[in-house]
């Protein structure tokens, strides 16, 4: 099982497919790009052509318009491309989010993209695909990385709104994907009431619940016939740029809360003022990471996009053949 006869190689702009003359997820404008997911490191505009599931395209369109690429095409079932077969398989990342496989002849190749293993109710669950050489990100990829079940990082903001009843609570979550997931979470918690949203957020919620994610009753958090006072017990959720600016002033002493697979470093919670971290991650973690190898047991696993080298020794250690990619440009903006 030689990398030489693999369907992929690495190139800068990132992983390239000479039998079908593609990228996955290029970090650069190229002629034809397939993109695992609609978060901005995986998909960039500018692409000649984008072959990608039918609800990234839809979030590539609403992030960079109409125009992010001359030429779309909905990724469906078994596709050939030149001498390459392909096809998108669920993620569990992030709404559309998908592994693509790759084969042209020689071994089966499966890129991961970004996925998760833990439910998560505004997206597809991840699915496993069978392969030679597993791709995989390691965002969270050291043993010290261990994501408590986000229904009980869900009770502690729900405690904190309980025990503050005059305070608002600001989420922070990034636009797309966690915010929703942040929803969905307090939803089948049993917040029923109106959770208030950054205008960032509007668009892409409402393509969630156009899509069949029941995220409820979402209010405009910038509603000028609201007064600070109407805020108090209220839950809001932000981009976590926010924190750095005076919107926050406008609801009363605000309690800052922040969703992220990093909040179990205590001090990028520190960092950034967050007085109630929730441990809510769209990845895997460790246990996660290392369980998905065993399980498929590909004959190589190449490792990008985080801590790769813990990854690869721990491969080692399996008896795995492993290698890191390096490639560039990869920081998920989602954690
Ligand atoms: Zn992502
Ligand atoms: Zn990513």
């Amino acid at each position: 099982m030689g990398a030489t006869r693999a369907p992929l190689i690495q190139r800068p702009e990132g992983l390239y497919c000479p039998g079908g003359d593609f990228h996955i997820d290029p970090t650069q404008p190229v002629d034809r790009a397939l993109i695992t997911h609609a978060h901005a490191d995986h998909a960039r505009a500018g692409h000649g052509a984008v072959l990608a599931t039918r609800q990234t395209l839809d979030l590539m369109a609403i992030r960079y318009g109409e125009d992010f690429t001359a030429s779309r095409q909905i990724a469906e079932g078994r596709m050939r491309i030149g001498e390459a077969e392909v096809s998108f398989h669920p993620a569990g990342h992030i709404l559309g989010s998908a592994q693509i496989a790759v084969q042209a002849g020689g071994p089966r190749v499966t890129v991961s993209g970004d996925y998760a293993r833990v439910a998560n109710p505004s997206c597809a669950p991840w699915e496993p695909v069978p392969c030679d050489i597993f791709v995989t990100e390691a965002t969270f990829g050291l043993p010290v990385f261990h994501h408590p079940d986000p229904a009980t990082e869900t009770q502690k903001l729900l405690a904190s709104v309980a025990a503050f009843p005059e305070r608002a609570h600001i989420v922070g979550a990034y636009s797309l994907g966690k915010s929703q997931r942040v929803m969905m979470l307090l939803r089948e918690a049993g917040w029923d009431g109106p959770i208030y949203i950054h205008g960032s957020l509007e668009r892409l919620s409402a393509y969630h619940i156009a899509e069949g994610v029941p995220l409820g009753d979402l209010r405009p958090a910038t509603d000028n016939s609201l007064k600070k006072a109407d805020f108090a017990g209220q839950i809001v959720i932000a981009p976590p740029s926010v924190f750095e600016s005076t919107w926050a002033q406008r609801f009363p002493d605000p309690v800052l809360a922040f969703a992220s697979g990093w909040m179990s470093v205590r001090a990028r919670a520190r960092q950034r003022g967050v007085e109630l971290p929730l441990v809510i991650s769209d990845h895997v973690d460790w246990a996660d990471l290392t369980r998905t190898i065993t399980e498929l047991d590909p004959a190589e696993t190449w490792v990008t996009h985080g801590r790769e080298d813990a990854v690869i020794r721990w491969c080692e250690l399996q008896g795995r053949a492993a290698r890191p990619l390096h490639l560039a440009g990869y920081e998920d903006e989602a954690e």
